[in-house]
């Protein structure tokens, strides 16, 4: 009797691990996937970070690239440029050239991988004049395309000028006007905050999205939307300033035809 009632309390124990051997095995299968698909844009919650702590997770060395756990660099999309700056692991300091974006990957391209290694922990530093241009142009095209009652087929954001193009067949965009009045969006010094919502609510929404030419960046079905305080509301992936003064003084550059239907806005900061 003993003997029976021992086996079967055996048999339960070793069920009992087996699953449970299962479910840690998926359980960390799951957290592999999440670490190697979640790279943590620390840019997104913090935009004014210029140095970070981080660990090396791939390096391709024919290439000189690395990537890394978490980043504050920037990736070029979306019409803004990739950060550069500098990773530093003890000795070790080398340069950051650029920053892109690869299958929902963050690369940085390097000028020499010297020594490193895969999990090593680095500490990156942002090229902090280059990027905090970069802020101050993108918010500064968020407040022209507000003014701007038109369709947007294109943009770039620059460290001396930035442009957006719209869909202006009638010639109706006036430089002079323009300056005037997103002068006057900078000086009410508006707040800039982002959110993130599900795409599901964008597509009830159409008309949240201006640009026609890039594709709102999607992840896991959720959409980042950056407002500004109640003149600008659009889904957005890039850095931007805290408030609209922080731009300064906006000069409006040439406006240039661009083909029958498309007009050039050219923006320069005047610092
Ligand atoms: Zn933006």
């Amino acid at each position: 009797m003993i003997n029976s009632n021992y086996i079967i309390y055996k048999i339960i124990c070793s069920t009992f691990v087996l699953i449970y051997s299962e479910w840690q095995k998926s359980q960390y299968n799951i957290f592999k996937i999440l670490l190697k698909n979640g790279m943590t844009k620390l840019f997104e919650d913090d935009a004014y970070l210029k140095e970070f702590k981080a660990r090396i997770i791939g390096i391709v060395k024919e290439e000189n690239r690395i990537e890394l756990d978490k980043t504050a660099f920037y990736a070029k999309s979306g019409g803004q440029p990739g950060d550069t700056g500098a990773i530093e692991a003890e000795t070790i300091k080398i340069q950051v050239l650029d920053t892109i974006k690869e299958n929902n990957k963050i690369i940085n391209i390097v000028d020499d991988l010297s020594d490193l290694e895969e999990n090593v922990n680095i500490i990156g530093k942002i090229n902090w004049d280059l990027r905090y241009k970069h802020m101050r142009m993108h918010t500064a095209l968020h407040l022209l395309c507000s003014i701007v009652p038109l369709g947007v087929t294109g943009g770039q954001i620059g460290y001396e000028k930035s442009r957006l193009d719209f869909n202006d067949p009638n010639k109706q965009i006036n430089k002079e006007e323009l300056e005037e009045k997103i002068n006057l969006l900078v000086e009410d010094n508006h707040t800039v905050t982002s959110e993130v919502i599900e795409s599901s609510i964008l597509e009830e929404k159409p008309e949240l999205v201006r640009t026609m030419s890039v594709k709102p960046p999607q992840v896991d079905g959720k959409i980042r939307l950056i407002r500004i305080g109640d003149i600008d509301l659009q889904p957005c992936g890039g850095t931007h300033v805290k408030s609209t003064n922080e731009i300064g003084k906006i000069k409006i550059g040439k406006i240039e035809n661009k083909g029958k239907m498309n007009r050039r806005v050219n923006l320069l900061l005047s610092s």
